[in-house]
């Protein structure tokens, strides 16, 4: 079995498979399947003219707007966990 591929093979952001031309999405310099354009939290089919992003995972806006902006915080948004995802990196510069 042995498939050789021309030029470079690009993969979703979302689902991390090969993205063939026909199939392909780019939004945000990220490349996506058509399919997998979709929102995160409702499954929602997005267009380049609506949708929203958050480090490559896709939101329609009115879910992007009521998990991020609405309470700012991204821990917020998921009331009910306990555990706080702090980022690696401390940033400090503002108090
Ligand atoms: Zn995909
Ligand atoms: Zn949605």
């Amino acid at each position: 079995m042995a498939t050789s591929f021309q030029g470079t093979t690009t993969k979703c952001t979302a689902c991390d498979k090969t993205v063939y031309l026909v199939d392909k999405l780019t939004a945000d310099n990220r490349v996506y399947h058509k399919a997998c354009f979709r929102c995160h939290h409702c499954k929602g089919t997005l267009k380049l003219a609506n949708y929203n992003s958050f480090e490559g995972v896709l939101y329609c806006r009115p879910h992007f707007d009521q998990l991020f902006k609405r309470t700012g915080s991204l821990d917020k948004s998921f009331e009910g966990t306990p555990k706080v995802v702090k980022p690696e990196k401390s940033v400090e510069n503002e108090g």
